[in-house]
């Protein structure tokens, strides 16, 4: 059995409680490790390593050290692809396709794009005159903020966690991560890359554990961490950002979603659907981006329902490396219970089920793990339960529009504003939605597509700031004012 340890300054520890978690491979229920809890000494011990790493050898390295430093994990983790690929699908279950083309390139990546960042952005500075007629020059200077927590969730563990680690080791700062409890193998997997590249102790570490009274909490209250950079659920995010009131600590929330395509009778059909059909089911639904709400203008509703249909009874589930699957399960029986529960409720609101709406029949032991049908549904309300509140599983509600007033009525009518995709051949129609829509990304006959140097982040309660590119340095370093006199 599989024993995974806490990662604190520059090695692996258990606990000092004994507490131990097991980690529970989806796809058919089996435990494949042992998880040590952190406690608040473990937690503690973290914090203080990190702290001292930024007086360290750390805290002494240029900024080009620093980046050859991050080049190097990159080039470690892509020579150690195999291993990251495994651990993240024992942990998750998903394809092995899309780990191999989305998770595990990512995770390398991540590490990369903040190096030309970090060295190409300049701070500005201003030439003035001092009222007894002498100059004087003001310039900013971008320093560490300092400890930063990191606090990651399941469905694309290294992709989602590197986002936040690459930017802040780029800026200086140390980290410590709290994985989720579901898929703690690749954080720590990490720790060896660390050590491997010589990276000084103390400044990549991580602890395991749950929220509420465990690793995320003591972690996230800790007074010494400088700043708190979280992704998950909305109604986590608000009790972090309380407990990051006290010391008055930044956060960097990326948050909930109930994710909206609107779809033409102008578009691209196939394109449209091909498209739909990732952004619906892609990773069993659990894509934060993913679209759980379908607005088809009339002409093209039935036509467009029946494809989906067509595509959502292809999705052929299975194990991760076989070649043709084509959907993973869900990441735990917990969340099982809660996607099942909301199908429930869709049928008892009155839904119609065009397919799905429940477990597929799997053989031998898969019937353990946390499968879940594809599912779509038609005839609701906008205030059904499904229509409005974030489901995180392989499913939409398709319903028709008439005008473009009133799609962007429905869209807008929602507390989340993370993403969402238009569809249709008319740009400036497209382009004129992209201007009204409240959500942080708009995408025009896209999905997913992404240039890691343009922001990212949700509007309404998906979210507070934005990461990638200069944006995460915004997050990640204090910009301080220099002002000389001469
Ligand atoms: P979650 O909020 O349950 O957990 C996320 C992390 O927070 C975990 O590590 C968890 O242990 C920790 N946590 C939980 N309670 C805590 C507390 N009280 N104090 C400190 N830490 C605590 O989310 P999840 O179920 O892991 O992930 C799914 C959610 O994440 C969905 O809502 C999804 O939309 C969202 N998400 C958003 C984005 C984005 O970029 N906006 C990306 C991926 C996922």
């Amino acid at each position: 059995m599989k024993q995974i340890l806490n990662f604190i300054n520059g090695e692996y520890v258990r606990n000092t409680s004994g507490k131990t978690f097991q980690d529970i491979n989806p796809v058919n229920g089996s435990v494949i490790g042992n998880i040590y809890e952190a406690g608040q000494v473990e937690v503690n011990a973290a914090v203080a390593a990190a702290k001292a790493a930024l007086k360290g050898d750390w805290g002494r390295l240029s900024v080009a050290e620093r980046c050859k430093l991050l080049d190097a994990v990159a080039i470690e983790i892509n020579r150690r692809f195999d291993d990251f690929l495994q651990a993240e699908i024992a942990d998750t279950g998903k394809p092995h396709h899309l780990a191999s083309h989305v998770d595990i390139p990512r995770g390398a990546a991540n590490f990369q794009i903040f190096i030309d960042t970090i060295k190409s952005t300049a701070t500005e500075s201003f030439n003035m005159r001092t009222p007894d007629g002498k100059t004087a020059l003001s310039y900013g200077v971008r320093v560490p903020r300092g400890v930063i927590a990191v606090v990651c969730p399941w469905n694309l563990p290294l992709l989602l966690m590197t986002w936040k680690v690459g930017p802040a080791l780029a800026c200086g700062n140390t980290v410590v991560v709290k994985p989720s409890e579901e898929t703690p193998a690749t954080a720590t997997l990490l720790g060896e890359v660390m050590n491997a590249v010589g990276m000084p102790k103390g400044v990549y570490n991580v602890v395991h554990g749950f929220g509420a009274n465990s690793a995320g909490a003591f972690l996230t209250e800790h007074p010494d961490v400088n700043g708190i950079t979280f992704t998950g659920e909305t109604r986590t995010g608000s009790i972090i950002m309380k407990a990051a009131a006290n010391g008055v600590r930044p956060v960097s929330l990326e948050m909930g979603g109930k994710n909206a395509a609107v779809v033409f009778a102008d578009c691209d059909f196939q394109a449209t659907i091909d498209t739909l059909t990732r952004s619906c089911f892609e990773n069993a639904g659990q894509v934060c981006l993913g679209t759980e709400r379908v607005y088809v203008e009339r002409p093209i509703f039935e036509k467009v329902v029946a494809a989906l249909k067509d595509r959502a009874e292809s999705m052929k589930p299975g194990l991760p490396f076989d070649k043709d699957t084509k959907i993973g399960p869900l990441i735990s029986k917990k969340h099982q219970a809660k996607v099942l529960g909301l199908y429930k409720t869709a049928k008892d609101e009155g839904a119609t089920i065009v397919t799905g709406g429940g477990i597929p029949d799997m053989p031998g032991d898969l019937k353990n793990g946390s499968w879940i049908q594809p599912t779509i549904w038609t005839g609701l309300p906008e205030t059904a339960t499904v229509v409005t509140e974030e489901i995180f599983g392989p499913c939409c509600h398709i319903s028709p529009f008439d005008s473009e007033e009133e799609v962007l009525g429905k869209v807008n009518a929602n507390r989340y504003g993370l993403a969402t995709a238009v569809f249709t051949q008319d740009i400036a129609r497209a382009n004129r939605l992209a201007q009204q829509i409240e959500v942080g990304l708009c995408w025009i006959n896209a999905w997913f597509l992404r240039d890691l140097r343009t922001p990212f982040g949700g509007s309404k309660q998906s979210g507070i700031g934005r990461e990638g590119g200069v944006h995460s340095l915004e997050f990640y370093t204090d910009l301080r004012n220099v002002m000389v006199k001469f």
